[in-house]
């Protein structure tokens, strides 16, 4: 057996960025940009009133000015070519640029009008303060400033941010295709009852939405039966249209486990075939085929999600230009006992982890742990480490793997 580490190395240090392209902006979310992003221009590129009201000069409210005439109005895509000062004043609307000579605004609710000889006047009698209510250009983002540095995974802030510097494009990495195939004769899609000996395929769907959820490309490849030239061709077309192969099945030692010979054949003897020192998960397969990493996580549909978060995701999120390859892991506090027996193996042991009051995280293990039990991760958002030994007592501190959001 190796240790899980050393398998993630074998892994990673095979697996390449993919090459990174201008992509436009409506198709970067979740993406990881290439190069640092500097600002063009700067937010907000003119100096605005951030409530509806006056704009004044602060100099004349200060001289003591009390009445205003009121000589236009400038509503918020004006050019706001009204200059004011001395006794005059325009009524202004949120986002509307600050016309010449004002450096204030009151607000509306503040203001009174009165009309006097067909004219409009502005008294108030609480007097606005120097810049009061003026959002001041360049303010959140002045020109030239560096935005954002390479390799940021963009979310809708930074979208937004993008957005409003007229940026419609920037060189990111591109969202991998992962291609997904399940071996086994045992495994159906067809609906209806299953015969005797018959399975349904449950991890294709599973590794299906695991992609998708991290921003990958899941492509459905299908069902390989255990023969040799069904193996043989699938993997070779499998191969060939995707970035990454993911594959499960035929990795551990059974009668018709042809992957092995096939696989090897296909790769040109560059599988490793891996025993990792963990549970659920041990049996691992990791090579190319061509230009194409490919991945044979294990059958059991529990393994197979398990080697999919410790060994391929992280080799994606590479592939996507991630810096950050590894799920988060936290401390908790185990509710029970968590039991376990001493086997040279770390043991991935599915839990509900919940953030309670006080600020800490608990953790529950589910009941069925074995590898075919895939029940007990429905239920479960978390995965606790628990290394070599008889376990952990409740109220145990136990480093915790977050597969989904507290
Ligand atoms: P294998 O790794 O091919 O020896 O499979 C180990 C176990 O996982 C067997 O019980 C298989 O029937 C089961 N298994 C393999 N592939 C799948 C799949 N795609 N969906 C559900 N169970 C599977
Ligand atoms: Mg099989």
């Amino acid at each position: 057996m190796i240790e899980l580490s050393e398998a993630q190395e074998i892994v990673l240090k095979s697996i390449s960025q993919l090459p990174a392209t201008k992509t436009p902006l409506s198709g970067c979310d979740g993406l990881v940009s290439y190069g640092a992003i500097y600002a063009g221009e700067s937010i907000p590129p003119f100096d605005n009133t951030a409530v509806d009201g006056f704009a004044l000069s602060f100099e004349s409210v200060q001289a003591g000015n009390k009445e205003f005439e009121i000589v236009g109005t400038i509503a918020a895509g004006d050019p706001g070519d009204i200059p004011i000062g001395g006794s005059t004043t325009v009524r202004i609307m949120t986002g509307a640029p600050m016309p010449e000579g004002a450096d204030c605004v009151l607000m509306v609710e503040d203001s009174v009008v009165t009309e006097k000889d067909g004219k409009s006047f502005l008294t108030f009698s609480k007097r606005p303060r120097e810049f009061e209510n003026v959002r001041k250009a360049g303010s959140d983002i002045v020109q030239g400033q560096l935005l954002f540095p390479s390799n940021t995974q963009l979310f809708a802030g930074h979208l937004g941010v993008l957005a409003s510097l007229g940026i419609s494009e920037i060189t990111a990495f591109p969202r991998a295709r992962v291609g997904i195939i399940s071996t086994g004769s045992e495994l159906t899609d067809t609906p209806g009852p299953l015969q005797h000996g018959q399975i349904r395929d449950s991890n294709r769907p599973m590794l299906f939405s695991l992609v998708k959820e991290m921003g990958a490309i899941p492509m459905d490849l299908g069902t390989i039966k255990d023969d040799r030239e069904s193996l043989r061709d699938g993997f070779l077309k499998a191969a060939s249209s995707c970035d990454v192969l993911l594959s499960s099945g035929g990795v551990s030692v059974g009668d018709f486990d042809y992957t092995k010979q096939i696989l090897d054949e296909l790769s040109n003897g560059t599988m490793s075939w891996m025993q990792i020192a963990i549970r659920p998960a041990k049996p691992f397969a990791f090579g190319h085929i061509g230009s194409t990493p490919v991945f044979g996580l294990p059958g059991n549909p529990v393994s197979s999600a398990v080697s999919f978060e410790l060994l391929a995701r992280p080799a994606i999120r590479k592939m996507m230009g991630h810096q950050k390859l590894f799920r988060t892991v936290v401390p908790a506090v185990a509710k029970t006992d968590i039991h376990r027996r001493a086997d040279g193996k770390i043991h991935f042991v599915r839990v509900t982890a919940n953030l309670e009051m006080n600020g800490k995280i608990y953790i529950d293990p589910q009941s069925g742990q074995s590898s075919h039990l895939l029940y007990s991760m429905a239920n479960s958002n978390a995965l606790a480490i628990v290394p070599d030994g008889t376990g952990y007592m409740a109220g145990d501190e136990v480093s915790t793997l977050i597969l989904r959001m507290l």
